[in-house]
């Protein structure tokens, strides 16, 4: 691969941190992406003034990544055009999220990044990611720890994970694949409404509580990572469901 394609792919992965209370956790998220090559930080709901003075000693020489950061004041701003989002946790969830190791997650946000801009999610200090955040992503990760002590500070965390994508983006090129072009999150989240309007026509059960449901439809969904074609072909059918139960009524 040339430098440029490399520079190029490494320009579209974004480092997304939700409520961050930290500077010096912002500063050494940069610090750490900046050692990988990575440059696109962005703060969703920062809890903190940045840059701060502790920030900027923390970030060590990083400090333009702090500089550049977007910011945002929800996450559906922040990864709307991003048609690949992986989530970090240090903990198992309620509902079984799909699972990558930090090598796999890598390798598919690099794959990715060649068509355009992905996220990898890190939560809050205290409380992590939080279900809502979790069910915008199509795969979490999990660092392998000590099961008895398995939360890492989250600039460890985000040193280990550049430090896999900069590994995949130094291993040899991967083959050329003709990957489709995902839907993005944008296109997603309108599929997702639209389905569950269709549910509520049809006067399907989904009030057990409804969010339940839902939540493992969209993890169905983005399991299966639909096209835009697919996501066009999918919304066609819940139109057509609608129309013949509104011919009914
Ligand atoms: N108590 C929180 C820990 C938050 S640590 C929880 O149980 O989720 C802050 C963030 O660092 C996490 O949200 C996650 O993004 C990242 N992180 C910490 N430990 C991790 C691990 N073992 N694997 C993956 N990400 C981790």
């Amino acid at each position: 691969m040339k430098e440029s394609d490399s520079e190029l792919k490494q320009e579209q992965i974004r480092f997304v941190l939700m409520r961050p209370t930290h500077p010096g956790n912002v500063g050494g998220v940069a610090r750490a992406m900046k050692t990988m090559g990575l440059r696109r930080l962005t703060l969703v709901a920062p809890q903190v003034n940045l840059p701060s003075e502790e920030a900027v000693r923390r970030a060590a020489g990083a400090e333009d990544i702090l500089y550049t950061a977007d910011v945002h004041g929800d996450l559906d701003g922040a990864i709307k055009d991003c048609q690949l989002i992986i989530g970090t946790t240090a903990r198992k969830r309620s509902v079984e999220w799909p699972q990558l190791s930090p090598e796999q997650a890598a390798e598919k946000l690099w794959d990715a990044s060649r068509h355009g801009p992905v996220a990898l999610l890190f939560g809050q200090e205290r409380s992590g990611l939080a279900n809502p955040e979790v069910e915008r992503c199509h795969y979490l990760v999990r660092i392998p720890t000590n099961p008895d002590y398995s939360s890492l500070n989250l600039a460890s965390a985000a040193q280990i994970m550049a430090y896999e994508v900069f590994l995949k983006g130094h291993a040899s090129p991967s083959a050329l694949q003709d990957i489709p072009r995902y839907a993005d999150q944008e296109s997603m989240h309108r599929f997702y409404k639209h389905l569950e309007e269709m549910l509520l026509d049809l006067d399907f059960p989904i009030a057990r509580p409804p969010v339940i449901l839902m939540r493992k439809l969209m993890r169905l969904f983005n399991r299966a990572r639909p096209s835009d074609e697919e996501i066009q072909i999918l919304r066609g059918i819940l139109s057509a469901v609608q129309q013949h139960v509104a011919k009914k009524s």
